[in-house]
């Protein structure tokens, strides 16, 4: 049996682009993918055709071979560099296959939307993106939102049909399904979207009113979304299943939450660990003190060590934040010393102030305390 066009497999040109190659192999896989197709051995075949054009067509070095020497280009002889006229034996459709599937399918299968051709096309509803703005405290404890979604759910009025009489939709007359049609001129061949049926390869010849024929329509839904403990700024949470409707029974789409901090000016946050700041007087830091320091949910004590220096730093331990996904994991809370000088004092302070200064030496012992000359004494100037 004579080996048919790689291109006329693929249903392109000859000079068709890279991108216009992978989108018609797409379209043909799918629509002749195995599962789609299950016992139908026609389909098998076009199913293998298909993947042997696309290996050949997909591949660059392949692909001159084949516009070179046709399908003796490719057949046989490849990878040794052997002669190319010297094919022998059938195209062996070789281990390639696991990562065309991984590049095609990825993201058919996976995510976006995308209709194939054939008559009740299956269609994976899309994916949905909100923003929220969350607190520290929902940082430390987790919680609960509900989000209002404006999403689309199979149509209440035809049950995703899309048609007012429960009629399925036919294949598209002009395109026949393919979603394309291609225009000869001379030479060349043009290819472009179906004006019938706007690429989707299906039409519906009574349309529901509700939903013009989409099969969808668009509701506003609460959604009740856990947002965990430990969550960051643009954490994104995946709700698998709360994006579009799909149709004709494909899945929804997920619906991903992503998460935007409300600021807390008490706090400067890195991963798990908050920083914070305590103005502390001089005495207190000589002599030791106790205060009260703000965490995310309230308050603590913390203790300042006798002779605590300027810019020390305490370790408040299990007070930031929980890991994310961890359980029994969390930050620490460090809270930096400043140590305070008053900029203002009234004469008898002052003089406290100077008797200490005698007392650690640095006026002598005999001096004794006038205002004015207070600093003169303790600089020698
Ligand atoms: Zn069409
Ligand atoms: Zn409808």
């Amino acid at each position: 049996m004579a080996k048919q066009d790689y291109y006329e497999v693929l249903g392109v040109g000859k000079s068709a682009a890279a991108d216009e190659i992978k989108s018609a192999y797409r379209k043909l896989a799918l629509k002749y993918h195995p599962d789609k197709n299950p016992g139908n051995k026609e389909a098998e075949e076009k199913f293998k055709e298909i993947n042997e054009a696309y290996e050949v067509l997909s591949d660059a070095q392949k692909k001159q071979q084949y516009d070179t020497f046709g399908h003796d280009g490719v057949n046989g002889g490849m990878g040794g560099g052997g002669n190319p006229f010297g094919g022998q034996g059938g195209f062996q459709y070789s281990g390639d296959m696991g990562d065309i599937f991984g590049d095609i399918f990825g993201d058919i299968f996976g995510g976006g939307s995308r209709r194939s051709g054939g008559g009740t096309s299956q269609r994976r509803g899309g994916d949905l993106r909100v923003d929220i703005e969350v607190t520290y405290l929902d940082v430390m404890k987790g919680t609960e939102v509900s989000i209002e979604v404006p999403r689309k759910e199979t149509c209440p009025s035809c049950g995703g049909l899309g048609s007012k009489d429960g009629s399925k939709p036919k294949q598209c007359p002009q395109c026949k399904g393919s979603g394309q049609v291609r225009y000869s001129q001379g030479f060349f061949s043009f290819q472009q979207e179906c004006p019938q049926c706007k690429g989707t390869g299906s039409v519906i010849s009574n349309p529901c009113p509700q939903c013009r024929g989409d099969g969808t329509v668009k509701m506003r839904k609460t959604i009740k979304v856990k947002i965990p403990p430990g969550v960051d700024e643009g954490t994104s949470l995946k709700v698998a299943g709360s994006g579009d409707a799909g149709l004709n029974g494909a899945p929804a789409g997920n619906l991903y939450v992503i998460i935007h901090l409300k600021r807390d000016s008490r706090f400067l946050r890195t991963g798990d660990d908050l920083y914070t700041e305590i103005k502390v007087s001089f005495s207190q830091a000589a002599v030791g003190a106790e205060f009260e320091v703000p965490i995310v949910e309230g308050s603590v004590k913390v203790k300042i060590p006798p002779g605590t220096q300027p810019g020390t730093v305490l370790r408040v331990k299990e007070q930031g934040f929980p890991r994310l996904g961890v359980r029994n994991v969390r930050g620490g809370l460090y809270v930096k010393v400043f140590i305070e000088v008053p900029k203002a004092m009234n004469d008898a302070q002052k003089k406290y102030l100077f008797e200490y200064a005698k007392a650690m030496g640095e006026v002598p012992k005999d001096a004794v305390y006038q205002s004015d000359n207070f600093f003169k004494k303790i600089f020698g100037k």
